[in-house]
């Protein structure tokens, strides 16, 4: 069943208690905190505005980085209330406590259309350990519950999950933001019944990471082409030689698992043909974490199934990348999930530009909805420049994942439903 969207409550004078996802990324300029990526700000706006139009008294919980349960300065939201206030054109409330008899008090005073933005949630332990108490003093003055903060509605915390239950309990609706409700519908809805062909491109550093969505996506997909780092893994399983490429070969089994699931269902499942090489070289310094740090010298083709011993994978390869180029070109849904290669390093970001090209086109000319899965394929698309041409992308990394593996997001479960 649906989710209560916030498109189907009446506000007017309402306290409506709003999980936004404000976990901007900040850094210290003279002595202050700045942000250096209002996107996640930006993309509330459109719930905001909807609530402000409808007369709602607004009350904003939101985290920031991760205090660990103190109050540490450098995490306070208060920039995050200017820059709100400036991008919204009016002014925007700051409580620098997310409970108490401050808060309080400045939420009872909000007028129809006001804003208030509470100080981070995270400052005290018991929002990440969903203390009932807790919920119930962040919840103090609700009439009604909005998240919309896909990116942390895998987390059942007292702002994204124990919150809402008060407002529940109290009688009153828990609903969808705007932001929130895209997600469902595009993570969930459209792919439960796809337009086919359904492509599904996986790629990143991990098969383990993948394992269950892998699973779960073999029951809805006609192909699923596979890059990254997890192909190597892939093809450690089919007993070629990967060199020094990252391979889990504790992950064969899922590996095995899932090539014999996509024969038995008739799943189309490409693996890269060929691919950029390029050798390791110990340059005998630390980094930070004390890790060393390698060069990466000589890249190069590699035509063959097998990789050179004292070499490692980090793209697949241009006949790889056409080859996919045309499979998602000829399909109808597509969902992407990892880079197809190292593409932070721009020598190993060609066939991830690539496939970010025939997504965005496939989506301008022939009307295919295409599906970004969140986390590193959003960075590559963004990096791309192609951001606007495909159909959604998501907000959640970890969010993201779990809800394409089939997990109820506590985040989620919480919010009522449609009737
Ligand atoms: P994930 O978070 O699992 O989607 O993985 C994304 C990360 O995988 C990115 O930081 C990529 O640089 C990395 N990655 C992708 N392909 C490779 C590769 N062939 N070798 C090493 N790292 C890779």
């Amino acid at each position: 069943m649906g989710k209560l969207s916030v498109r189907d409550l009446a506000v007017r004078g309402k306290r409506v208690l709003m999980r936004v996802d404000y976990n901007v990324p900040m850094a210290e300029k003279d002595g202050q905190m700045v942000i250096n990526d209002a996107t996640r700000i930006k993309e509330t706006l459109p719930t905001l505005d909807l609530l402000i139009q409808g007369g709602a008294r607004i009350i904003l919980a939101a985290h920031l980085g991760r205090p660990d349960g103190k109050r540490e300065p450098s995490m306070s939201l208060r920039p995050v209330a200017a820059k709100l206030a400036d991008m919204l054109g009016r002014p925007v409330a700051f409580s620098d406590d997310c409970i108490g008899e401050k808060a309080s008090k400045t939420a009872e005073a909000l007028k129809d259309g006001d804003i208030l933005l509470l100080e981070n949630t995270r400052f005290y332990p018991e929002e990440e350990d969903n203390e009932p108490s807790f919920a119930e003093k962040l919840a103090a003055s609700a009439e009604i519950y909005v998240n919309d903060a896909f990116g942390a509605a895998h987390r059942a915390h007292a702002s994204t999950a124990g919150a809402a239950g008060v407002v529940a309990r109290r009688g009153g609706a828990c609903a969808a933001g705007l932001l929130m409700e895209r997600e469902l519908k595009f993570l969930g809805d459209e792919l439960e019944n796809p337009a086919r062909p359904f492509v599904v491109i996986l790629g990143g550093a991990k098969v383990s990471d993948k394992i269950k969505v892998i699973d779960r996506l073999l029951e809805k997909a006609d192909t699923v082409l596979v890059g990254g780092a997890m192909a190597y893994t892939f093809r450690l399983a089919q007993g070629y030689k990967t060199g020094k490429s990252l391979v889990e070969p504790d992950a064969i089994h899922v590996a095995v698992r899932a090539l014999a699931k996509a024969a038995d269902r008739g799943v189309r499942f490409l693996l890269p043909t060929d691919n950029v090489i390029a050798t390791p070289f110990n340059t005998g310094k630390l980094n930070k974490k004390g890790k060393p740090v390698f060069e990466f010298r000589d890249e190069r083709l590699n035509a063959s199934l097998d990789i050179p011993d004292d070499c490692e994978g980090f793209d697949i390869g241009p006949a790889t990348a056409k080859r996919y180029a045309e499979v998602i070109r000829a399909s109808k849904t597509i969902l992407w999930n990892g880079p197809m290669g190292m593409f932070e390093d721009s020598r190993f970001a060609a066939s991830t530009n690539e496939v970010a090209r025939a997504v965005a086109e496939t989506t301008q000319k022939s009307g295919a909805k295409s599906i970004i899965g969140g986390g590193d394929s959003v960075k590559a698309i963004n990096l791309a420049g192609l951001g606007s041409q495909v159909t959604f992308m998501s907000t959640g990394g970890g969010a993201s994942l779990e809800f394409l593996e089939g997990s109820t997001l506590p985040g989620v479960a919480a919010l009522s439903d449609k009737r």
